[in-house]
């Protein structure tokens, strides 16, 4: 385990050596740089995509747990299908089920509970597409749908009953979607959501990026994902390339919620995305039993800093039919908020937010 760890720290220290020199200007690298930097296992992100468990019965195997002491819901699964990839569920910790890891997926029975005020799109999303795939809410900015599927299935997901179907991307669409964008001069910035937008093959990707950048009021992209954190093998050395050659400010915001997601193949590359200039954020969702203890939020924002990530967002669950067990109050979240500004310094304190229906912005709560 040591050797691999070992030849990508000597490969970093290459390719920064090769920005100090003048070999690499500014934070821009060569695609030689890029490759020298990769540290992928011999699994590709595509063949561990197409290897994900699915069958709980597989996961308890697994994780040598015994399916009598906690049940899953077959209705949550017909639902939300269980999608778990497998280095993931390697850093869950075996014969626990109370790992905060694991609770992100359990299709647990708890889901079937009607909780008054959750329902099916609580941020009413749907007012807000004016094209297929494109949402347009914020100031300034849209929100692109581009990929109508994740590699991973977080329970307590806002967009678990989005309808994907008919939000599919497809070139007819895209192209719909550039004119709209090229026709409002005041939008600057495109959010590629999900979906997981990286969940898209590189060529797709790479093409996509184009179309933007020939957008000429575009001045940044920003990806949110969490598949960097899932799937770390995603960061590959094309995907590299094409944030590295776009003229647009690239800004990707991974999705983190608990410390033990991250694993030293994760941290590596933020780093290798850090070193072709894409500013690195993170939002999390402040999960019941989860995440919402202040030791456990203090050791990942401090966890995020040290490898070259921002904390960002800390978001409030929103009301989703289905995922009541993992809401907290705001009094409880504002409490954790005063104990992180306690002990961080500001800057590694997220913003507490939540998003309202109908609001085009989102809400501060503390
Ligand atoms: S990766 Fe994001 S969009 Fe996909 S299921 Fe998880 S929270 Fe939802």
């Amino acid at each position: 385990m040591l050797q691999p760890y070992v030849a990508m720290m000597w490969q970093r220290i290459l390719a920064s050596a090769l920005i100090k020199s003048n070999y690499v200007s500014s934070y821009k690298m060569t695609n030689q740089s890029i490759s020298l930097i990769q540290s992928d296992r011999a699994e590709t992100w595509q063949e561990i995509l197409s290897d994900l468990i699915t069958d709980p019965q597989e996961l308890l195997r697994i994780l040598k747990l015994n399916p009598d002491t906690s049940p899953y819901s077959l209705e949550a699964l017909a639902q939300f299908p269980l999608k778990a990839p497998r280095p993931f569920v390697e850093r869950i910790e075996k014969g626990n089920w109370h790992d905060p890891l694991l609770l992100q997926i359990w299709p647990s029975p708890f889901e079937e509970n009607q909780a008054d005020g959750f329902i099916a799109d609580p941020l009413n999303e749907e007012e807000f597409n004016p094209v297929p795939g494109l949402l347009h809410k914020y100031q300034g900015r849209v929100l692109l749908t581009a990929a109508p599927h994740c590699a991973i299935h977080c329970r307590y997901c806002f967009r678990r009953h989005f309808d994907y179907r008919a939000n599919s991307p497809s070139r007819a669409r895209w192209e719909e979607a550039f004119a709209y964008i090229a026709a409002d001069s005041s939008i600057e910035e495109v959010i590629l959501s999900g979906g997981d937008p990286l969940a898209i093959s590189d060529k797709q990707f790479h093409w996509l990026l184009q179309q933007l950048a020939n957008i000429k009021a575009l001045t940044t992209v920003r990806i949110h994902t969490r598949l960097p954190i899932v799937i770390p093998q995603r960061i590959t050395s094309e995907l590299l390339s094409c944030l590295n050659e776009t003229r647009l400010r690239v800004v990707m915001v991974v999705h983190c919620n608990h410390y033990q997601e991250l694993d030293s193949a994760v941290t590596a590359k933020f780093y290798t995305l850090a070193d072709v200039g894409v500013t690195m954020l993170n939002q999390s969702v402040i999960l019941k039993d989860v995440n919402d203890n202040a030791g456990a939020l203090t050791d990942l924002n401090k966890a995020l800093f040290q490898h070259n990530v921002l904390p960002y967002y800390l978001h409030m669950p929103d009301p989703v039919a289905g995922t009541g067990h993992f809401y907290v109050t705001d009094e409880h979240a504002t409490q954790l908020i005063k104990k992180l500004h306690a002990s961080l310094p500001g800057y590694l304190v997220p913003m507490l937010v939540r998003e309202n229906p109908g609001e085009r912005g989102k809400t501060r709560i503390a």
